[in-house]
């Protein structure tokens, strides 16, 4: 079902709206030192100042555990988010109370509060319905623009939304979420073929879910990263001292057995190495085995041959998870090489689903050579696992 969008609110002039945001930003000394987050919810907040709404921001920051911890405070989030947004953004150290409220009666159309780190109170992840009525005790309407917790059932993401539509007000999606549940959405139901999935990442129970709802849909899929050799494992091969998960094997070999080996591509040989680190001993090893004494840590350059031709005939690529360990420079050259090939397809709708994978094509400098990035890791591999989430679930259908 179609959710509602911010576009569909028509009536905003002195509304009060509730906009959870994701500034989960990093903060080095007292400053924001990457604005990306706050940069993305412009469109949705412009719209509404246009609008003349009355907006409150909320949002977490960090790990507090249901405890307040001044490093993790958003006030500087509000400083940093007033220059990237051109006007005043006004902040209060609270998020819900009298302070709160008395901030909220003052607001003005077009104007902009950001509530102190939603996380200070355990009931947020908890959420507790008290704590979402209190969060909503204002609220006429609500937009989540936050798509890296949507996966998240929290007072803020769930518990706020059912409040608001239990009055009969509205919840609609903003711009950002609703795009990346256009691109990610669209990819998996209606893709141009051929559909690639690429999956790499540590461990196959991460990645099983994934991969069991891309398989029916995708037309290859090519498998990286240290979960190769579970699979690799399970099928006889040596994997030296690679990271293995031992306890998966049934799993690998079961699904390798349903699988057609022609459109589920598991590595011919890897890059292994004595020492987990930048500038230790390397070598390209002879077919898929690792020996012994050694680790796996990327694809090696048959694999690459392959995985590029068969990106470069992609119309649909959707990819989650390096290929190696893409955190040391000399381990990654296969995730940076399929980054490559996947930037030169300029024919091919091009998804990075967050975490580790977004990271790798940001650092190689192709991010603007992809269709789209997500700015959710866990968000984008649950979707994309099929999986409803709560903080879309929560949202007024259309
Ligand atoms: P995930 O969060 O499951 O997508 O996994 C990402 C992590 O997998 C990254 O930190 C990579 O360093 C790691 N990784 C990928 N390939 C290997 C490998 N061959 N050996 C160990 N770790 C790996």
């Amino acid at each position: 079902m179609a959710k509602l969008s911010i576009a569909d609110l028509d009536d905003l002039r002195g509304k009060l709206v509730f906009v959870r945001v994701d500034y989960n930003v990093p903060i080095e000394a007292g400053k924001v030192a990457d604005d990306k987050r706050i940069r993305a919810t412009v469109p949705t907040i412009d719209h509404l100042v246009k609008g003349g709404a009355r907006i409150v921001l909320a949002s977490h920051l960090g790990r507090p555990k249901g405890e307040r911890k001044p490093e993790l405070s958003l006030r500087p989030v509000a400083a940093h988010a007033a220059d990237v947004l051109g006007g005043t953004v006004n902040f209060v150290d609270d998020s819900i109370g009298d302070r709160v409220d008395q901030l909220i009666a003052e607001l003005p159309p077009g104007g902009i509060l950001l509530l102190e780190n939603l996380r200070f109170y355990a009931e947020e992840e908890k959420n507790e319905a008290a704590f979402a009525e209190k969060l909503a005790r204002h609220v006429d309407i609500y937009v989540n623009d936050a798509f890296g917790t949507a996966h998240r059932a929290h007072a803020s993401t769930a518990g706020v939304p059912e409040v608001i539509k239990a009055r009969g007000g509205q919840c609609a999606a903003g711009f950002l979420l609703q795009r990346e549940l256009e691109f990610l959405g669209d990819a998996l139901t209606d893709p141009q073929r051929p559909f690639v999935c690429i999956i790499g990442g540590a461990k196959i129970s991460g990645k099983i879910d994934v991969i069991e709802a891309l398989l029916p849909k995708a037309d290859t899929i090519l498998i990286g990263g240290a979960m190769a050799y579970t699979f690799r494992k399970s099928q006889g091969f040596g994997v030296g001292d690679s990271l293995v998960e031992n306890d998966k094997l049934d799993l690998a070999k079961s699904l390798l057995e349903r699988v057609d080996p022609k459109k589920f591509l598991l590595p011919l040989d890897q890059i292994q190495t004595t020492e987990f680190k930048q500038g230790a001993p390397t070598r390209v090893t002879d077919g898929p085995s690792i020996e012994d004494g050694w680790e796996g840590v990327d694809i090696g350059p048959q694999t690459v041959e392959v995985y590029k031709k068969i990106i470069a005939e992609a119309r649909t690529v959707v990819w989650n998870g390096p290929l190696g360990v893409c955190e040391i420079p000399d381990f990654a050259h296969g995730t940076i090489a399929v980054a490559e090939a996947l930037a030169a397809n300029t024919d091919c709708l091009s998804i990075i689903g967050g975490g580790d994978s977004a990271k790798a094509v940001k650092e190689a400098g192709l991010a603007d050579k992809m269709s789209f990035i997500s700015t959710g890791g866990g968000a984008s591999l649950e979707f994309l696992e099929g999986k409803t989430l709560p903080g879309v679930a929560a949202l007024s259908d259309k």
